[in-house]
């Protein structure tokens, strides 16, 4: 199997290098070079520098098929991109006389002197190609270099995503044999090194399918991309090895298309017209955002407590203040406390409690900070569980906390009868 064509994106400005303006162009740039059949493989982000860039064309034009740049198509000295890329290209810059005319017109429509720094923006590489910018002055233009075709896009994303849209993937539309095809794995409850470690060889970097792991707040997406002779035959292979993984893992596999506990968990109680409800306290109301950040969610959500303060978990869910002072407020007793206090004055099949040492202070040897007792309530029952977590700052710990609950919620619902 030969490789997908590698694809380079070169983000220019000033702004980007000190960390003024975040480049968010090369992200959007590789999530659509990677749909189109391209291996995004280099990422540069370089100041307003004519002699970087024409050296990083130069230099990336040997081994790769498709270099995206954005930025520098001004009218001012620090414009820099088209007097680089003649440059790389050993070729003059020429007035295109058309785009000249278009902007002098355009400057008189509008009431506006056409200065001479204007005229800069109708300078091009002798034998590119323009690129119409429907959206500002600044047009791009496209020319063929070493290898590669190299692309000068404006860096304003409103004019540089249609251009992109309209001129570069079309020109880029792939007529070889190589496709890739990605399938996700969402996982919750393993640590990112077990699965590494189970992963084993599948890992490698040269295996292909290839196999990625990515973490967030406790939930592991493991990204398969295959590549193959055909579209067809990608996808195929990329989704034969997804099943294996999804059933290797089955126990800790939640959804192969949402990363999102919360929407996961609110589907099925959905599903079931299952009526849910929350007792937080050191979520503090993160379980209920998240729950009900999840569309048509009023049909089964009607209420929950947060309850932070010992008195406030008596007063409002019952929890008995004898029980606090015997066991504590991070406890399994007072986790089953809470759950099956809210879930009584809700009303609800399931009730989710959260009840654990935030930190960074607060812990102690016996109980420290990472500490978490999970409630859950489900038909009258309840069970509780324990988490250590091993993250240590305080709002990873709650949005752990927050996707353990979501978890522990949806394990439950999945092993009831109705
Ligand atoms: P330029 O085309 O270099 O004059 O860029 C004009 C404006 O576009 C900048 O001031 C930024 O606000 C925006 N911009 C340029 N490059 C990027 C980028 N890589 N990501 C996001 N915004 C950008
Ligand atoms: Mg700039």
């Amino acid at each position: 199997m030969s490789a997908l064509p590698r694809a380079a994106v070169i983000a220019t400005g000033d702004e980007l290098v000190v960390g003024r303006t975040l480049d968010t162009n090369s992200a959007a740039i590789a999530r659509r070079l990677s749909a189109a059949g391209y291996e995004p493989a280099s990422f540069l982000v370089l100041g307003d520098d004519e002699d970087g860039l024409a050296e990083a064309l130069q230099r990336l034009a040997r081994d790769h098929d498709a270099i995206v740049v954005t930025g520098g198509l001004g009218p001012t000295l620090d414009d820099v991109t088209r007097h680089a890329a003649a440059r790389a290209a050993n070729v003059e810059l020429a007035t295109d006389e058309r785009v000249l005319a278009e902007l002098q017109a355009l400057f008189a429509t509008r009431n506006r002197p056409f200065l001479p720094a204007n005229a800069r923006q109708a300078l091009f590489p002798r034998g590119a190609d323009v690129l119409a910018n429907p959206h500002g002055t600044a047009p791009g233009f496209h020319l063929l270099l070493g290898r590669a075709r190299v692309f000068a896009l404006p860096g304003p994303p409103r004019e540089m995503l249609p251009m992109l849209e309209k001129d570069v993937l079309p020109r880029l539309a792939r007529r070889d044999g190589v496709a890739s095809a990605q399938r996700f794995v969402h996982l919750f409850g393993l640590p990112e090194s077990a699965l590494a470690e189970a992963l084993g060889s599948a890992m490698r970097r040269d295996a292909n399918p290839l196999v990625g792991v990515t973490a967030k707040d406790g939930v592991l997406t493991v990204v398969v991309r295959a590549l193959d002779a055909s579209a067809p035959a990608a996808e195929e292979r990329a989704e034969a090895a997804a099943r294996e993984f999804e059933a290797r893992f089955a126990e800790y596999a939640f959804s192969r298309t949402e990363p999102d506990l919360a929407r996961v968990l609110g589907a099925e109680l959905l599903a079931r017209s299952a009526r849910v409800t929350v007792a937080e306290s050191c979520t503090g109301g993160l379980l209920a955002g998240r729950l009900t950040s999840v569309p048509g969610i009023s049909a089964v959500f009607e209420r929950g407590w947060i309850v932070y303060a010992n008195e406030a978990k008596s007063a409002e869910l019952g929890v008995e203040p004898g029980m606090l002072a015997r066991h504590g407020a991070v406890s399994s007793e007072v986790a089953a406390a809470l759950a099956l206090g809210a879930a009584r004055k809700a009303g609800a099949r399931l009730s989710l409690a959260v009840t654990g040492i935030a930190g960074p202070g607060g812990g102690t040897a016996e109980k420290p900070a990472a500490l978490v007792w999970f409630g859950v309530a489900l038909d009258g029952g309840v069970t509780t569980t324990e988490r250590r977590f091993v993250v240590r700052e305080r709002e990873l710990v709650r949005a752990f906390a927050v996707n353990t609950a979501l978890d522990l919620g949806r394990r439950a619902l999945l092993g009831s009868a109705g």
